[in-house]
């Protein structure tokens, strides 16, 4: 296998977001949780997305796991790695953006980083080097109260500038509506001039059409999504990949029992899950009870074991937000929260014990428990049951199964139904 795209995100949501993007634009793509060990068998893909959770880690510690993903990556053959980052540049002065790129540029020996965040389905434009989050500067976005990587400057030269050993300097939006070769040959100057970097102005898809095809012909880019869609699209118009080929299937069906398990609490879900019992059998655990012990996890799987045969089964721990409120005063938020985490994935093991192969979760933290206790090494990724939520095939893991991990709001309101008629 020789995947032409090689991909390190530096968070798990980001890297779901580019792998969904890229199998839309036409590539057969895997998601792979951390870097994998190397003797991971993969199925023919075209790109490969190793996710990390590297965003606001110590910078040395981020160089350090990107340079692994990177290695593991250009073993496996990939000619270009896309460095992907949040589509706000989420950072702070000392990294961790910069230090990455630097680190992956001297490993490469790329002479010039093409970088832009922009990804305008999602409101992320870059005019004159400053990123707009939807109508407002990123700077008076939401983003300047951010906890983690509070972001007060818009100018991404500047903002990268202090993070990074290598001068930045940009390539403007007059230039890329111009298309590739005038890119080029300002990259050119640029690089005459010594600048290691360069971010690129996007405002339209037209404008990351042109950047994923100069970006193509280069070792190493950073951005977001939008990134990753221009060099997708470049890839599928070089004529090596059938486009959309890879949404097709995930391989043959899996059958076998199927089961979903819902620990978010968002409107969308609780809606999901009152239509979904016209559908299917529903245990509401009782979430006081999951924090106290192991009772509740037992209860669930005698019921489920009396149901599973019959047909799909929903398991879930959602409440009402006064509810939600309540245990967390009694016990504590995250108390509360990681014990019905581990208590979703103590069931999710056992339901694969008991036979399942179908498995959907709705819940970013619940699926990542989930994932984490299936020890799922990655996910093959296939067609789309709602925005942004795709089915995953397993990959490298001990069962052969398919799943859907859904983050609270999104899916429309059969979402369970929706997805298991997807999942075969
Ligand atoms: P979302 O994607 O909607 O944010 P998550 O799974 O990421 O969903 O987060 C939901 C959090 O709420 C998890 O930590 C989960 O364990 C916790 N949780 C689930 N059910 C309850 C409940 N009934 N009361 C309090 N917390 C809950």
């Amino acid at each position: 296998m020789t995947p032409a795209l090689g991909c390190i995100a530096d968070d798990y949501t980001g890297a779901s977001d580019l792998a969904n993007t890229l199998t839309r634009a036409g590539l057969r793509t895997v998601q792979t949780i951390g870097v994998p060990a190397d003797d991971l068998a993969l199925p023919e893909v075209d790109a490969v997305v190793v996710s990390l959770k590297s965003r606001s880690i110590e910078a040395g510690l981020a160089v350090t796991r990107s340079r692994e993903a990177d290695k593991w990556l250009r073993g496996r053959g990939a000619a270009h790695v896309l460095f992907k980052i949040c589509s706000t540049f989420d950072s702070t002065d000392t990294g961790n953006i910069g230090p990455v790129m630097d680190a992956l540029r001297e490993d490469c020996g790329e002479t010039i980083v093409l970088v832009t965040p922009a990804f305008p389905e999602t409101g992320r434009t870059v005019y004159q080097g400053n990123l707009f989050v939807s109508s407002v500067p990123l700077n008076e976005s939401p983003l300047k109260d951010h906890p983690l990587n509070p972001m007060h400057d818009s100018n991404l030269v500047r903002v990268l500038s202090r993070q990074s050993t290598t001068k930045v300097g940009l390539v403007d939006l007059a230039t890329v509506s111009k298309g590739a070769d005038a890119v080029r040959v300002r990259l050119a100057d640029l690089a005459g001039g010594g600048f290691g970097a360069a971010i690129v102005d996007a405002v339209f898809d037209r404008d990351l059409e042109t950047i994923g095809v100069v970006a193509a012909g280069h070792r190493l880019s950073v951005g977001a999504s939008g990134m990753g869609l221009g060099l997708a699209r470049a890839l599928v118009a070089s004529g090596k990949f059938a486009p959309n080929a890879s949404t097709a299937d995930v391989g043959t069906p899996v059958g076998g029992p199927a089961a979903c398990l819902a620990g978010s609490c968002s409107q969308a879900t609780l809606q999901q899950i009152r239509n979904s019992e016209r559908a299917m059998p529903v245990l509401h655990l009782h979430p006081e009870r999951v924090v106290m012990g192991k009772d509740e996890a037992q209860r669930a799987l005698a019921w489920a074991r009396q149901h599973l045969a019959n047909g799909p089964i929903l398991i879930a721990s959602s409440s009402r937000p006064d509810e939600v409120a309540a245990l967390q005063a009694r016990h504590g938020r995250e108390a509360a929260g990681h014990a019905i985490e581990q208590t979703m994935a103590d069931i999710a093991e056992a339901l694969v014990h008991f036979g399942v192969r179908r498995l959907v979760v709705a819940g970013g933290e619940t699926s990542g428990a989930v994932v984490d206790r299936l020890k799922i090494p990655g996910f093959l990724v296939g067609p789309e049951i709602a925005a942004g939520v795709p089915v995953l095939r397993a990959v490298g893991a001990a069962d052969d199964m398919l799943l859907a991990l859904k983050s609270g709001n999104f899916g429309g309101p059969e979402f369970f139904s929706d997805a298991l008629a997807l999942m075969r």
